[in-house]
């Protein structure tokens, strides 16, 4: 009897735990999950591409006293894509800065540059899909078109089509089983959907005079044309995104999860720029970064490889009327403390033989800190410093939040990266750190209610740490 005391002592002691999150919430505390829950779903359902998403989060920065002029909450928008917002920290900018970086852009259909063509009295819309995606997921589902087109004069014209219950949706067909044995059925899965079988059916009402060739292509310009005022050549110079229709859910008979579109990266950029907005007078000057392009390399002029990081601290140096000079700007990447925000991979219960259970993300159980991802011996990786880890360790812990110390998969068993690399190529400490997903890069992906209040709750912790 003494003896098993000791033992449960000592594992009490010794033994590293990670708690779920619905153990260790109080009920205040999970009132409050439910509001940012709400709000998160209201986010995604509604900003569905990088543009949507920066528009919405400069609405809501402006809301809680944001402002390109003001010196103290600061924010600015790059060519429509690229967010960053800043809180003024009572420190001066040479003595700390905490950076938050997530991205916007989500992976999905764009439509090419010549999209509209006819077959069989049928017009379809040709796409290009951007970002890692399983073809297979984009054919039988109801999808919507989201997107600008720039007209010859200059005029940015917005487009939504597919969202509204009173809209019609667009769709790209599948195969029946009973034809696809062949030419579905046999081949590897990534191969049995070509991209260029990626069309979009978009029409089939043909303008009435039967002796003309691609009637249902020029009702269809005609339509737009009527509505929008396009003709053809106006898709050269259009970023039109087919992406999946409709709102996200909840999900499961408890409501535990939440299913829907673009979680990767926008749970991150909505949980960060909560954060944000709520901070008030912080220690350390702190700033929400919203990348795009990450889902294609980062690369791009806002993309996280671009110099805009480095303007944006110039510019910070102007606007709090400090002396402006490169070894001032290098001095404030050097003392920058970040997290590369981003999502990793929750364990599969079905398939467990990609994961390392021991070192691998579990739904519930909190945010994630990862401190290296790249591939096969740490290839490509950001390996965040040992004391970098201790430290972030020593916030999360003091501010009570719920979070797990995960790695991405097995050794060799393939891998992945974020933003972390190009960010700490500037000089700063940088970490991986978000909530853990299901279904990640599918049009449907599952994030854990818990998950996402922990992170949110991490990100907070972060720009308010005030520990050395
Ligand atoms: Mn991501
Ligand atoms: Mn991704």
């Amino acid at each position: 009897m003494a003896e098993e005391k000791e033992f449960k002592k000592l594992q009490e002691k010794l033994l590293y735990k990670s708690p779920h999150v619905w153990d260790k919430l109080d009920p205040d505390e999970k009132k409050a999950l439910e509001t940012l829950a709400q709000d998160y779903r209201n986010f995604i359902s509604q900003a569905k591409t990088e543009r949507e998403c920066a528009e919405e989060i400069c609405k809501l920065l402006e809301k809680r006293g944001f402002h390109p002029e003001s010196t103290t909450r600061f924010y600015k928008v790059f060519r429509n894509k690229l967010v960053v917002a800043v809180v003024a920290g009572r420190k001066p900018l040479n003595e700390g800065i905490r950076l938050i970086a997530s991205h916007i852009d989500s992976p999905r259909l764009d439509l090419k540059l010549h999209p509209l063509f006819e077959e069989y009295e049928m017009a379809y819309f040709k796409t290009h899909y951007y970002g890692g995606i399983k073809k297979y997921h984009w054919v039988a589902m109801p999808l919507a078109l989201h997107g600008v087109v720039v007209k010859e004069d200059g005029e940015v014209m917005k487009i939504v089509i597919g969202e509204d219950p009173e809209d019609p949706v667009l769709t790209i067909c599948d195969l029946l089983p009973h034809l696809a044995r062949k030419v579905q059925g046999e081949k590897k899965l990534r191969e049995a959907i070509p991209g260029e079988k990626l069309n979009v059916l978009v029409g089939g009402l043909p303008l009435p005079d039967s002796e003309e060739k691609e009637r249902v292509k020029l009702a269809i310009l005609q339509l737009l044309n009527a509505r929008y005022g396009l003709v053809e050549e106006d898709f050269i110079s259009a970023e039109l995104e087919i992406v999946p229709a409709g709102q996200a859910r909840e999900v499961g008979l408890d409501r535990a999860f939440i299913g829907g579109y673009g979680q990767d990266d926008r749970i991150c950029a909505f949980t960060s720029l909560a954060a944000i907005l709520n901070l008030e007078a912080p220690l350390y000057t702190s700033i929400a970064l919203f990348l795009d392009k990450e889902e294609i390399g980062s690369d791009g002029n806002t993309g996280a490889k671009s110099r805009i990081l480095e303007k944006i601290y110039f510019d910070l140096l102007k606007i709090f009327r400090a002396s402006v000079s490169a070894d001032m700007v290098l001095e404030m990447f050097l003392g920058t403390r970040a997290i590369s925000a981003d999502v990793t991979a929750g364990i599969d219960p079905f398939y467990q033989e990609v994961h390392e259970k021991l070192n691998d993300a579990k739904m519930g159980h909190g945010v994630v800190v990862t401190k290296y991802t790249g591939h096969g011996g740490k290839y490509a990786a950001n390996d965040a410093h040992a004391e970098y880890v201790g430290w972030l360790r020593r916030v999360l812990n003091r501010a009570r939040v719920i979070w797990q110390a995960a790695s991405f998969g097995k050794v060799d068993e393939g891998g992945g990266g974020t933003v972390a690399k190009y960010l700490a190529y500037h000089g700063m400490d940088i970490i991986d750190m978000g909530p853990p997903l299901l279904s990640m890069h599918s049009p449907f992906e599952v994030c854990h209610k818990g998950d996402l209040y922990m992170t949110y709750r991490a990100y907070k912790a972060f720009f308010e740490a005030a520990e050395e």
